[in-house]
């Protein structure tokens, strides 16, 4: 049974994810670096703002922070209680899962890499999804917790292969997203009406999540919203391709969209949404998706 559970990483994401958690359980601890955000979390859920000493009591903590490496930083300054859960969902490495599982079990800890996929939207409404690695009856335990913000909660390997799922996946996503880019400056420079397209496209072999949802919801009408940052995207581009080269695969397309993606962040101004990706092929062409 689980009393208490603890959220570390109030972000665009974790603000959202741990709202949900009072409506299921008593104790509810929130942290985050910037402990204000973590005192308003509290005043308008009703969960606790802690220091980290508290939250690592809990029966199981949540993280979702940027990078495996933070979850590292935090992971070596607490003392967990033996036999609770670590839910890590940051969208992490999967060698880090490995390595953080090993370091929790010498203290009788389980660690679950527990990426979530949705976007903020998904966060707000609890319709997440969960693809988690780790050991199978610390899954089971922690996965009513999961349930509180999640809609598919999928046990889908060892330790690292949650991870490693969420990277593939974004990775995808990115290919898509390239594609989208493509072959919707192609159409432009013929003349064609890119809404009318689209809706063509959404309703036949060529739609994907980028053109159902980032097209027409980001992108062509130009708003950009600012809700899964494009360095973190490239983070994950990254993570993909490193895992193809350990399997030493030959994906010539995953290997294009990393340099794409690589080199429109380099170019993206500061807090650019993952969607200004395209600006790359606008930059290019001198076409503007609208
Ligand atoms: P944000 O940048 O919005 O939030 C990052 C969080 O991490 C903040 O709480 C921030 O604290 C905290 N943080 C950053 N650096 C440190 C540090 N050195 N020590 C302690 N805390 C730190 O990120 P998101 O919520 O968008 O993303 C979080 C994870 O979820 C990422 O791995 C991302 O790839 C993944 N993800 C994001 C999605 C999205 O749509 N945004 C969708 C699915 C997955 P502070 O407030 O103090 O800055």
């Amino acid at each position: 049974m689980i009393q208490s559970v603890a959220f570390i990483g109030l972000g665009a994401m974790g603000y959202r994810m741990a709202a949900h958690l009072p409506k299921h359980f008593n104790e509810v601890y929130v942290w985050n670096r910037n402990h204000d955000k973590a005192k308003q979390h509290a005043a308008e859920y009703g969960t606790q703002a802690v220091d980290l000493r508290q939250a690592s009591q809990a029966d199981v903590i949540f993280s979702c922070l940027p990078t495996s490496q933070e979850v590292d930083a935090i992971l070596a300054q607490v003392q967990l209680k033996k036999g609770c859960i670590w839910v890590d969902c940051t969208s992490g490495v999967p060698e880090a899962a490995k390595a953080q599982a090993l370091h929790l079990a010498a203290q009788g800890v389980h660690f679950l890499d527990a990426p979530v996929s949705g976007q903020t939207i998904g966060a707000e409404n609890a319709t997440l999804t969960f693809m988690v690695g780790g050991d199978s009856d610390a899954f089971q335990q922690a996965r009513p917790a999961m349930q509180a913000m999640g809609q598919l909660i999928k046990h889908v390997g060892g330790s690292g292969a949650g991870f490693a799922v969420k990277a593939i996946n974004n990775m995808m996503m990115a290919v898509h997203l390239c594609a989208a880019a493509e072959g919707f400056t192609t159409l432009k420079a013929h003349g064609v009406n890119l809404n009318e397209a689209l809706a063509c496209i959404n309703a036949s072999s060529g739609k994907s999540g980028v053109t159902e949802t980032a097209l027409p919801q980001r992108i062509l009408n130009r708003e950009f919203p600012l809700t899964f940052a494009l360095p973190l995207l490239a983070k994950d581009t990254g993570i993909a391709i490193d895992l193809v080269r350990e399997a030493k695969l030959s994906a010539p397309v995953i290997g294009l969209t990393q340099s794409l993606i690589q080199a429109a962040n380099a170019l993206a101004e500061p807090n650019s949404d993952f969607s200004t990706a395209i600006k790359l092929y606008e930059s290019w062409s001198n076409i503007t998706l609208e």
